[in-house]
C-alpha cells in the first residue's frame, strides 16, 4: 500500500525547518553553553560564552539569525519506500523550500553559481545540498544543517593505513583541530567519519553534525573514542572565539561505516557554535 505525499509538504517544511534552525538554537544546546560557561575558570570564555548564550537568545526571541552566516542549505530526506510523491520534482520542492526561506526570511544569500569561473551569487541561497535515503515505511523525514563556511573550511578528510589504528585517528583529529584555531568560531563541534570509501566518509562526517549535543554514539567504543577525543581537544586552549579556555569543544560525534580491507578512511567536518539543525516529518 503506498501513501502519497504532495511534495508541496516538503517545501513547506524546509522553509519552516530552514528557518527555525537560524532562529532558534534550541533549549538543549543553551543549557550546555550554561553548563560550559559555569565550568569555565578562564574569565574571557566565561565572558565569551555568556555573549553566545546572549545572543541565540535575542535571536530566538526577535527572529533573527544567530549568525550572518546563515549557511548553504544541507539537507537529508529521509523516504519512506512505501511512499509515491506526487506533485513537482522532489529536489525542485526542496529547492522551491530553501528559496522561500533565505528570501522571505532576509536570511543571507551566500551560494555562487560557479564554484571556480564567473561566482555569481545566485541571490536566494539556492541550491541546496540534497542527501536522499530510502528508508522503511510510509513517512518523509527532512533533517535541514545550513552550515557556514568558517567553520566547512576546516574540515579534512585523511585515507589512512589500515595499521595506523585508533591513534592514527585520534591524531588526525587532534590534528585538524588545532590547525583550525580560532577560524570555525568555537566552541566547536566534530563531527568525525570512520570507514566507509573516500565519498562516503566525508558523508558520514557531516552527518554525525545532525545529533544532538550530549548523545554519544550507540557502541560503547566509539563513545568512549568521543569522550577521549573531546578531554583531549578541551586541553588545546583555543577556547570559546580562539581567546583561551578549556571550552573549545562542546562535542565529538562520530559515525562509522564498514571499509575496504586496506584502507581506513577517517574525515573531520568541524561545526562552529552555530550548531544549527532540524529536523521534521511530512506525513
Ligand atoms: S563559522 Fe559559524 S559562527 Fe562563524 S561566521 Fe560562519 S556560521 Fe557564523
Amino acid at each position: 500500500m503506498f501513501k502519497e505525499i504532495d511534495t508541496s509538504l516538503v517545501e513547506k517544511k524546509v522553509t519552516e525547518l530552514l528557518l527555525k534552525a537560524n532562529y532558534d538554537i534550541g533549549e538543549e544546546f543553551l543549557g550546555n553553553l550554561y553548563k560550559q560557561s559555569e565550568n569555565e575558570s578562564n574569565e574571557l570564555a566565561k565572558l565569551v560564552l555568556n555573549q553566545l548564550i546572549d545572543n541565540d537568545k535575542i535571536a530566538r526571541s526577535e527572529k533573527i539569525p544567530m549568525c550572518q552566516d546563515t549557511g548553504m542549505a544541507v539537507i537529508f530526506v529521509e523516504v519512506g519506500q512505501d511512499v509515491h510523491l506526487i506533485g513537482k520534482n522532489l529536489y525542485d520542492a526542496i529547492n522551491d523550500g530553501v528559496r522561500n526561506a533565505y528570501i522571505g526570511g532576509y536570511l543571507r544569500k551566500s551560494v555562487v553559481d560557479d564554484p571556480l569561473f564567473s561566482r555569481i551569487n545566485t541571490k536566494d541561497n539556492t541550491p541546496a545540498i540534497i542527501h536522499t535515503d530510502i528508508v522503511p515505511g510510509d513517512e518523509v523525514r527532512i533533517t535541514v544543517a545550513p552550515k557556514g563556511f568558517g567553520s566547512e573550511n576546516m574540515s579534512a578528510v585523511k585515507m589512512l593505513k589500515p595499521a595506523d589504528g585508533v591513534n592514527g585517528v585520534k591524531d588526525f583529529v587532534i590534528e585538524t583541530v588545532k590547525k583550525a584555531g580560532p577560524n570555525p568560531c568555537p566552541p566547536i563541534i566534530v563531527g568525525v567519519g570512520i570507514g566507509g570509501t573516500f565519498e562516503k566518509v566525508t558523508y558520514l562526517a557531516k552527518k554525525a553534525l545532525t545529533r544532538e549535543i550530549g548523545v554519544h554514539n550507540e557502541d560503547k567504543r566509539y563513545a568512549e573514542l568521543e569522550q577521549e577525543l573531546i578531554d583531549s581537544i578541551n586541553t588545546l586552549d583555543i577556547g570559546p572565539a580562539g581567546l583561551g579556555g578549556k571550552t573549545t569543544a562542546l562535542s565529538v560525534n562520530i559515525e562509522f561505516f564498514p571499509t575496504h580491507i586496506a584502507g581506513l578512511p577517517v574525515a573531520v567536518n568541524i561545526c562552529c557554535h552555530a550548531y544549527r539543525h532540524k529536523y521534521g516529518y511530512v506525513l
